[in-house]
């Protein structure tokens, strides 16, 4: 892969990394400990919290717990590239160790494998 197009991806794969964490600090804080993890908080009820509240906010904080693993997941993966740009072994499939093709990469630069190990 050229130059100018490793840092193409390297372009995206940071703006798509920006987005993402901005989008995670919504409504999740960033895990200390553990890389890479984020915890979405926990709605706090009160005494005047009543009960169809709580169950609103339960269920918002469900939904957001699958918006959290969807973008957490991303997140590692658009890291995991960024780290591979790195370390020059970018743009290869994880499974079959081919390059991949530069149509899949410009179309999900984060991509782990090709179209045929998908
Ligand atoms: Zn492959």
């Amino acid at each position: 892969m050229d130059k100018k197009l490793l840092q193409e991806m390297q372009l995206k794969l940071e703006k798509e990394k920006d987005i993402l964490e901005k989008e995670l600090q919504k409504f999740a804080k960033k895990d200390e400990k553990l890389e890479g993890n984020w915890n979405t908080e926990y709605p706090r009820f009160n005494k005047e919290t009543n009960i169809e509240e709580a169950g609103d906010e339960v269920e918002k904080y469900e939904n957001l717990l699958s918006i959290e693993y969807s973008f957490e997941t991303k997140l590692k993966n658009v890291n995991l590239a960024l780290k591979k740009l790195k370390q020059g072994t970018y743009g290869k499939c994880e499974k079959c160790g081919k390059e991949m093709l530069i149509e899949r990469l410009q179309a999900c630069p984060e991509a782990r494998s090709c179209t045929m190990c998908k």
